[in-house]
């Protein structure tokens, strides 16, 4: 995972062997190197070099420990600042009060949301000891419905779905069901679409308009790069997302989009998913994460 990004991150490291102390001019060859390592792992250029600029700061600014030389300052630095960029608390996801905690879960088909759904309910319900109910709104790929059914039964989660209402009808009545039947989390996993459109968009914003999701989670495939970014600004162009699922970590992602989705949705991510399995779902520790980046 990461090569790239990892490969020449620390790469960027080594032009401080030897040398004691970071200065405004020896930084100079790290910094770059540590942009085109960003840029290299699809990271937009404002993001890379603002980023570039902070650990500059951050790295030239820093009382120098006792034993420490460049090479393990200039580490620190770019350690302390992807935290900075990725979290830096760790978010969890928001519970409601009263009732039940509403969770709308939006993405591009593929990207692993019916899946992640699945995942969730396991995780909150073996975690957090809750009753969570799925519904199966992504009326748009006929086999969602179904494949949301067959991972509910597998993991002993009820599954709500109705025929020949919309899907804002839907998760509105998945809702009051949950609430009848006295589950205390609603999943909605909501359609996704091969591509960004208006009419998926429009639904989307309906769904949380009538449902009022406590939390509104966009899940992206770690793997599609730049279009990993491009559904993101999408979605929160339209949604008010208030965390974000990365999918497919456990492949040969370029890490660009972990970097910067919190940068692009203002949505923290709070899950990792790390196999097609429903226990592959870990969650988001940024301190951890940067140092999986790092190697
Ligand atoms: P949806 O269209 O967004 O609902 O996507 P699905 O949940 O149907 O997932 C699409 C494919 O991605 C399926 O084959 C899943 O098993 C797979 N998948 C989902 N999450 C992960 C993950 O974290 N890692 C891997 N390797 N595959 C995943």
């Amino acid at each position: 995972m990461f090569e790239t990004l990892t490969e020449r991150l620390t790469g960027s490291f080594g032009f401080f062997k030897g040398k004691k102390e970071l200065t405004e001019t020896n930084i100079e060859e790290g910094l770059k190197a540590v942009r085109q390592a960003l840029l290299e792992a699809d990271v937009h250029f404002k993001l890379a070099k603002e980023f570039a600029e902070r650990v500059k700061d951050r790295a030239l600014g820093e009382k120098r420990l006792q034993g420490v030389d460049a090479s393990d300052q200039f580490v620190h630095a770019v350690h302390a600042e992807l935290v900075e960029l990725m979290g830096p608390e760790d978010a969890t996801l928001e519970m409601a009060k009263v009732g039940p905690t509403i969770i709308l879960m939006a993405g591009l088909q593929g990207a692993g949301k019916t899946t992640t759904c699945a995942k969730l309910a396991k995780h909150l319900r073996e975690r957090h000891g809750k009753r969570p109910m799925l519904v199966a709104a992504d009326v748009k790929r006929p086999a969602a419905v179904e494949q949301l059914r067959v991972l509910g039964k597998a993991i002993g989660i009820p599954v709500f779905h109705e025929e020949g209402v919309t899907p804002p009808v839907v998760c509105e009545r998945g809702v009051a069901a949950a609430k009848a039947q006295g589950c205390d989390v609603v999943i909605l996993d909501t359609a996704g679409r091969l591509h960004i459109d208006d009419a998926l968009m429009d639904e989307v914003a309906e769904i949380a308009r009538v449902t009022s999701p406590h939390n509104q989670v966009l899940v992206v495939d770690a793997m599609t790069g730049q279009d990993a970014i491009e559904s993101a600004k999408a979605f929160h162009a339209r949604l008010t997302l208030t965390g974000v699922i990365l999918t497919k970590m456990d492949g040969d992602a370029r890490g660009g989009a972990a970097v910067s989705l919190k940068e692009i949705t203002g949505a923290p991510i709070l899950f990792l998913g790390a196999g097609e399995k429903v226990d592959d779902l870990d969650p988001f520790i940024a301190d951890r994460m940067a140092g999986r980046i790092l190697g």
